[in-house]
């Protein structure tokens, strides 16, 4: 049996998965959702509900966050019954949200003012590798608090990387969601123009997928391309976030401004809570 106890914030797509496999592990896991009715998930998997994000901070050692975005991670930090609410030293909190380098230097600014250790630890991969357990987990804190933590992230992923201090995970976040950003932009762009040639999408991806240009994200992606179906795994509103974050956090390259206004324009037309693949329904149009 685990010894850390844990709290967890955040039951959206990611958060109930991970709560799962954390349970199967043998960790007991507390959990709060603003919406309550989500924790259903959790309980029947063998989580215990906690009223506020307080009652976490009180009775478990370590609580984890998985929220939208930077507001909704500084509301359950700093709200009226939030994890800061109170001082608590000692105790561990590790954010899993994709949030601004800028956000995660700040919660570790205020955390150790209240001698709360705070691990800023976003992740690389969506639904299934949460399922799994095979996600990449990006570090960043001191490497003391790391090994500290690091039995979580062996349960929650298939490696986890300590990449520096709090920050630095979230900026090497936001790098490799551009480069997320890029590639379904480029699959869409290219399915596109092949149809409109008379070449089928399904020659297409098997061109692409059995090919040196495949990779993991176009064969994850090909069945909703195929079946025209995009429910969300990762929804495309949270790529508009995190390309507008890479922006503000200084990414000044040639295709950022087009990229972020092609998935604004997709989440303009109504599409933010579909799967970021169903860019390729906004550049149909
Ligand atoms: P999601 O399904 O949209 O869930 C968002 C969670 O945040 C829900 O629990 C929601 O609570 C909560 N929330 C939102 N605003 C809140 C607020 N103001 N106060 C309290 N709780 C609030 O998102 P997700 O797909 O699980 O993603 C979570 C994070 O992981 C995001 O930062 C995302 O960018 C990142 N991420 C996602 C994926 C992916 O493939 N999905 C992959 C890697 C990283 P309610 O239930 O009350 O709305």
């Amino acid at each position: 049996m685990n010894k850390l106890k844990l709290g967890w914030i955040g039951l959206g797509n990611m958060g109930n998965p991970m709560v799962k496999n954390l349970l199967n592990a043998g960790f007991d896991v507390a959990v709060y959702n603003r919406t309550k009715d989500k924790e259903s998930q959790s309980i029947e998997a063998g989580a215990t509900s906690a009223n506020s994000p307080q009652d976490l901070m009180e009775n478990c050692d370590v609580v984890l966050t998985m929220l939208s975005d930077d507001a909704a991670v500084k509301e359950i930090f700093e709200g009226l019954s939030g994890l800061l609410g109170k001082e608590y030293p000692g105790k561990i909190i590790i954010n899993m949200s994709t949030v601004s380098p800028a956000t995660s230097r700040y919660l570790a600014t205020n955390c150790s003012k209240r001698e709360v250790t705070f691990i800023d630890a976003p992740v690389s991969g969506s639904v299934k590798p949460a399922q799994d357990g095979t996600l990449v987990i990006l570090v960043g804190s001191t490497a003391e608090s790391y090994q500290k933590v690091k039995p979580i992230f062996d349960v929650l992923g298939k490696i986890s990387i300590h990449v520096g201090a709090a920050g630095v995970a979230s900026s090497a976040k936001l790098a490799i969601n551009y480069l997320l950003g890029l590639n379904l932009q480029g699959l869409a762009e290219t399915i596109i123009f092949a149809e409109n040639n008379g070449v089928s999408k399904e020659d297409m991806l098997s061109i692409i997928n059995e090919g040196a240009c495949g990779n993991g994200i176009t064969k994850i992606k090909s069945t909703s391309i195929l079946e025209d179906s995009y429910p969300a795994a990762f929804a495309l509103k949270h790529l508009v976030k995190d390309l507008g974050l890479a922006k503000e956090a200084g990414l000044n390259t040639p295709l950022i401004e087009p990229l972020l206004d092609s998935y604004a324009a997709a989440q303009y037309e109504g599409l933010g809570d579909e799967d970021v693949m169903a860019i390729i329904k906004s550049l149909r149009k």
